[in-house]
């Protein structure tokens, strides 16, 4: 992106009552910008996380990954629940108590990674 179109964005970000950082985006080298507490380049558009420590980006990394898992069974569990709209076939519910479980799971371990984060 050319300059001119990155300072184009960060206007628009500050406009928008977001904030510009101090840091800047490990490949672009453009300041990160903060907006409904999303850190993210506003060249590359990737999403950063700012952390102090190791272990903070260890805790960081392991939600993001949570996040994500999450996203991913949300998503089947549509899938289930509209075969099972179909058809009601008892393979497809215990598949859908199973993600619902994983799902459980997955808040659990989530709940306990933000819990050590505040400690
Ligand atoms: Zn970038």
């Amino acid at each position: 992106m050319a300059e001119k179109g990155i300072e184009k964005v960060l206007a628009e970000v500050l406009k928008s009552g977001g904030d510009i950082l101090a840091e800047v985006c490990p490949s672009c080298r453009v300041p990160l910008v903060k907006v409904r507490g999303e850190v993210y380049c506003p060249s590359c558009g990737r999403r950063v996380l700012l952390v102090k420590t190791d272990y903070e980006a260890v805790a960081q990394r392991r939600r993001l990954i949570l996040e994500e898992l999450e996203d991913v069974l949300l998503a089947q569990l549509d899938k289930a629940t509209k075969m099972l709209r179909e058809e009601l076939d008892e393979e497809q519910l215990r598949s859908i108590i199973y993600i619902l479980d994983a799902l459980k799971r997955a808040e659990d371990v989530k709940r306990s990674v933000v819990g050590i984060e505040q400690e």
